[in-house]
């Protein structure tokens, strides 16, 4: 695996690649890697002839009250993980290497931002948005793997990639879970012992939705309702949001039908967590 930590370098690598007729994987991340991050990258490496992982705590996507400085980093174990995965190259530009001055374009995002993360982190999306198009411009990937854990990232990516026309197959990969069902995050080390027993709580509080779909429940409110008391039943979180949408649109769902999103977000003392079931429900029962 080779570390590379300017765009110069690895457009130099890739070229040569691309001029063998290689296809490119490229997994972006934060870093911090567990093994949601190393599924994505199997997923590129089983369909791709390179793997491109990147790591970049990106400025641009924090808001002045969040965690940009706290964000956990172990640039060395991750090249560890990385390299153990089957990545090619790791990209790990500074944050003076992706925004050498400052930018004269940041883009703007229009649709599937004004529900939930969008709605509680403003200028969220817009970051991720721009980070995301240097990105995919620096490497021009033939496939790019984003987790469904992140459920609104994927929707508002795949709505920069067919709105501005970049060719890049998304891929979205299925959320990897602790045992007791707690979604695998970086952010997971910020929780108490305590707070990691109660965090288990998230996914149960999905399944039980679940249950009740599949049972023939029908009305986003009941569903909400049902998920903010056991969400209240078994944690001292704060609950930030729990929603239902139809998806990618993430429009409003006046009944549970088709694909719909059901997500939370909860705020533990140093943790803010968010998880999220997508659910194929037919219109006829
Ligand atoms: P991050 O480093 O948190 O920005 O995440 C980088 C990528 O890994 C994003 O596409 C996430 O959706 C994905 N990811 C993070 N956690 C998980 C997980 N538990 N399962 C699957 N994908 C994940």
């Amino acid at each position: 695996m080779q570390v590379v930590t300017t765009k110069a370098e690895l457009q130099q690598f890739l070229k040569i690649e691309k001029k063998q007729q290689k296809t490119i994987g490229f997994v972006p991340t934060m870093g911090f890697l567990h093994e949601g991050h190393l599924t994505l990258v199997k997923h590129a490496c089983q369909e791709n002839d390179i793997v491109v992982m990147s790591i970049f705590v990106n400025p641009l996507q924090f808001g002045p009250e969040e965690d940009f400085d706290a964000y956990p980093r172990n640039q060395e174990r991750d090249e560890q993980l990385a390299d153990e995965a089957g990545v090619d190259y790791l990209f790990v530009p500074s944050v003076e290497e992706i925004y050498p001055h400052p930018l004269s374009i940041k883009l703007s995002v229009e649709k599937r931002v004004n529900v939930l993360c969008g709605n509680k982190r403003p200028g969220h999306f817009d970051g991720v948005a721009t980070v995301l198009t240097k990105l995919f411009h620096i490497i021009m990937p033939d496939r790019a793997y984003f987790g469904r854990k992140d459920a609104q990232q994927l929707a508002v990516v795949d709505g920069l990639v067919q709105d501005l026309d970049i060719p890049i197959k998304l891929v979205g990969v299925e959320t990897v879970r602790e045992a007791d069902g707690l979604a695998k995050s970086s952010r997971n080390v910020y929780l108490t012992d305590a707070e990691r027993k109660e965090a288990a709580v998230l996914y149960k509080s999905l399944k039980r939705a679940e249950k009740a779909i599949l049972e023939g429940e029908r009305q986003p409110e009941q569903i909400i309702q049902l998920v903010r008391n056991c969400l209240h039943k078994h944690t001292n979180a704060q609950v930030e949001y729990v929603e239902i949408y139809q998806y990618p649109t993430l429009e409003e769902a006046a009944s549970i039908y088709r694909t719909i999103l059901i997500a939370i977000a909860v705020r533990f003392k140093k943790a803010r967590l968010i998880d999220n079931l997508i659910l194929d429900i037919p219109l006829a029962d």
